[in-house]
Order: C-alpha cells, then sequence, then structure tokens
C-alpha cells in the first residue's frame, strides 16, 4: 500500500507529517512512501532529502491523494482536502472529532477511515503513539524560549563584577505534559520555579522537577485523578476564589508566569485576571499556552503578543509546536509510524484494522461507513 502526506494548507503551519526518517522505518514496515513536493520545507526536510530515503515526490496534493492507500497529515483536512478522501482511503491526522462533528460526518460520508490522533487512549502501551503529550513538550519548552525572548533579563542568578543579579522567578499554572515541560525548562535555565496544579497528585513531580509546589490552605476533598480519568474536574468557586486570592498575592514577585490550565471538553478556565497583569512588574511575561481555548488570561489574544498598558507582554500564540518544526514533525512523524506498526502486524505494507485492539479502536472515528466516535473506554489500562 502506499502512505502519502500532503502539504499542510493551514495558515503558518509549518509540520509536515512524515519525515525522511520516518518514511524509512514505514518502508521497513512494506509500505510505499510518497509526499507532495516542498511538504517539508518549513520544517527544513527538502525534496531531496525525502527522495534520497526513497520516497516519491508528486508534483501536487490532487496527485497524491489520487493514488494513496493512507494519507497522513498534521492538521484535520480542510474543505478542498475533504473533497479529495475517497472511499476506503485511511485518514490519519490530529482530528477532535467532539469538536468536529460536521468535518467527521463528511469524511465518514466519503467512506474515509478516520483515525485522530487526539484519539489515542493515554494508556501505558499507547505511549509511543501519544501525539497530544509530544506536542505539549514541545509547547511546554516552546513557551520558556518565548517568554525569555520577551524578557530582559537573565533567568539564572549572578553574581558579577558589575552586580548581583537575582534569578528569574517563574510560576507555571497547570502542571500536566506542557506545565512540566515548561518547568523543566525553566529550572535548567536557572529560574526559581514555581508551579500550581488543581490535582494534588502533581506536587510530587513538580519538586522532584526542581520546582516548588504552591500550596493552598483549603479545605476540600480534592477529586484525585481516579475519578477523572487523571484529568482535571472544575473547581467549586470556593476553591477558585481561594486559588485566585494566592495568584494575587503571587503576582507582583512573578517575572515570568506561564499558564497551561485545561479542563477536558471546556473553555479554558481563567486564572490570571486582569487585575493580577495590573499587579505585575513591568517587564514581566505571560505566555498562555491555553489561549487556542479561549485563554487562561483575561487580556490573552489568540495568536498575538500584546503588552498591557503596565508593560507587562502577553504571550497568545497558539501554534507553539510548529514553530519548532523540525523538531514537533520528528516527534509527530514518528507518533504516526508507531501507529502504522500497529497497524500493520505482519508487516506486510497492508493495514489491518484491527477495530478490537483498545488503541487503534480508541483512535478510530470513522470506519467502514460508520461513525465510531466517542469510542467505549479502554479495557486495558
Ligand atoms: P491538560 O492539558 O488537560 O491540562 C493541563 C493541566 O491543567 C492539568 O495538569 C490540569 O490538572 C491543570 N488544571 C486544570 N484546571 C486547573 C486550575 N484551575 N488550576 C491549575 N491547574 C489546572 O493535561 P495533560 O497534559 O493532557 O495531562 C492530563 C492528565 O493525563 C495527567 O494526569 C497526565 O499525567 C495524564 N497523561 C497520561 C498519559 C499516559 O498515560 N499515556 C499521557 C499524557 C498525560
Amino acid at each position: 500500500m502506499r502512505i502519502g502526506t500532503p502539504k499542510e494548507i493551514f495558515e503558518n503551519e509549518a509540520r509536515v507529517a512524515m519525515t525522511p526518517d520516518s518514511a524509512r522505518q514505514l518502508q521497513k514496515l512494506g509500505y510505499e512512501c510518497v509526499i507532495e513536493a516542498g511538504a517539508g520545507a518549513k520544517a527544513r526536510f527538502s525534496d531531496e532529502d525525502y527522495k534520497a530515503a526513497g520516497v516519491e515526490v508528486v508534483k501536487t496534493a490532487a496527485a497524491l491523494y489520487k493514488t494513496a492507500d493512507i494519507v497522513a497529515k498534521v492538521r484535520p483536512p480542510e474543505e478542498i482536502e475533504l473533497k479529495r478522501l475517497r472511499k476506503g482511503q485511511t485518514l490519519i491526522s490530529f482530528f477532535y472529532p467532539g469538536q468536529n462533528t460536521e468535518l467527521l460526518e463528511a469524511a465518514n460520508k466519503k467512506g474515509a477511515h478516520v483515525i485522530a490522533m487526539d484519539m489515542v487512549p493515554r494508556i501505558s502501551r499507547a505511549q509511543k503513539m501519544d501525539a497530544l503529550s509530544s506536542m505539549a513538550n514541545i509547547a511546554g519548552y516552546r513557551a520558556v524560549m518565548e517568554a525569555g525572548n520577551n524578557f530582559g533579563r537573565f533567568f539564572t542568578g549572578q553574581v558579577t563584577a558589575a552586580g548581583k543579579v537575582p534569578p528569574a522567578k517563574v510560576l507555571v499554572v497547570g502542571a500536566g505534559v506542557a506545565g512540566l515541560a515548561a518547568i523543566g525548562a525553566a529550572t535548567s535555565l536557572g529560574a526559581q520555579v514555581y508551579a500550581f496544579d488543581v490535582r494534588p497528585e502533581v506536587a510530587e513531580q513538580i519538586e522532584s522537577m526542581g520546582a516548588e509546589f504552591v500550596f493552598l490552605e483549603f479545605e476540600e476533598d480534592a477529586k484525585d485523578g481516579a475519578e477523572t480519568g487523571g484529568y482535571a474536574a472544575p473547581s467549586s468557586p470556593e476553591f477558585r476564589e481561594a486559588q485566585l486570592a494566592k495568584f494575587r498575592e503571587l503576582a507582583p514577585e512573578m517575572d515570568i508566569v506561564i499558564t497551561t490550565a485545561l479542563i477536558p471538553g471546556r473553555d479554558a478556565p481563567k486564572l490570571w485576571t486582569a487585575d493580577m497583569v495590573a499587579l505585575q512588574k513591568a517587564g514581566s511575561v505571560v505566555v498562555d499556552l491555553a489561549a487556542e481555548r479561549g485563554g487562561n488570561c483575561d487580556l490573552t489574544v489568540p495568536d498575538e503578543k500584546i503588552v498591557s498598558e503596565n508593560g507587562v507582554t502577553i504571550v497568545g500564540y497558539t501554534d507553539f509546536p510548529s514553530r519548532m518544526a523540525a523538531q514537533s514533525s520528528t516527534l509527530y512523524s514518528t507518533n504516526i509510524r508507531h501507529m502504522m506498526t500497529d497497524l500493520t502486524p505482519e508487516k506486510d505494507g497492508v493495514v489491518n484494522h484491527n477495530m478490537e485492539d483498545d488503541v487503534i479502536r480508541g483512535a478510530t472515528a470513522s470506519f467502514e461507513g460508520d461513525i465510531t466516535f466517542p469510542p467505549p473506554p479502554p479495557k486495558v489500562k
């Protein structure tokens, strides 16, 4: 069978779903690989690199869709891409079927099998295919780099002949995959890092990475991950008030605030309010990784960087992984390659779409004419 990767058409998307390296691995599984000319250019993979890896380069997306049995891409398909899908073709991409119901219906109508990389169950066996975590890890790291670019000072404390420099103070709100990556990057640059999460079980992870867990004096049975599948649940109004009061106390001290708080299926909770920004020092930076879901900061403008009246820079970019396109393409294409490995148990270049397999079932949103989203919960943890 042929697996093909088109150029991403979403504006500013620089990632690509197949790299020369991942193509070599896909060929070992028995597949022929094909890309659209220029598909890897923004991630610095040239057509020549692909050709050297045994990949066929075709001139147009139309030609690619015509002959590929499997189309692997990054973003959910746009209208023109939907039109090109055909019966029996397998599409593998981020899809967000919960938010994109019409898109899913349209892909289903075309008879395509849809594997949504955002729906890979978060069980141990599937970690190698967990593209959400791969991208969140990059976003967390990149958030610290963006903060550094907009912060006019060192992260690390220094004693120099010209005077003593204190370390930057960084607050990370939300310590999931992205938050922990941000903590790791900021501590390794020498900052003094504080972190908060509503899931008390992450305190240990935060501390093991050299950051300080921000404790909240609050009498409430915290909901642990067991009740919510490891994700956060919305907080009570009282808890939220206590959290905001704590943040107001911290705001004047913090040089950099990186917010990553999300609750599945909801808009991002507003946790860094306009009055907190007003309390921050001029030159401080807020990087809001939740911008795409409405933002954790009141003042965030998605896809933009703004400066508040009191001189605080607020970064609301929504394309952090794409800003490190070579790295994110490498990790994402590896996630896809692992998905293909599970789809090809005989290594014979033929897809075996086994709906009895928890991971394949979980990620499949459309199959053989049926919409198969939402999936049943995985049988194995
Ligand atoms: P996420 O992107 O859904 O949310 C980011 C963080 O925001 C979470 O840690 C959440 O607790 C936190 N948050 C929500 N509301 C908040 C608030 N009001 N204040 C502060 N923080 C708030 O999270 P994620 O990175 O997708 O991780 C979610 C869970 O999934 C974690 O338990 C993680 O360990 C788990 N996980 C498991 C696997 C696996 O087993 N393969 C892979 C990745 C993540």
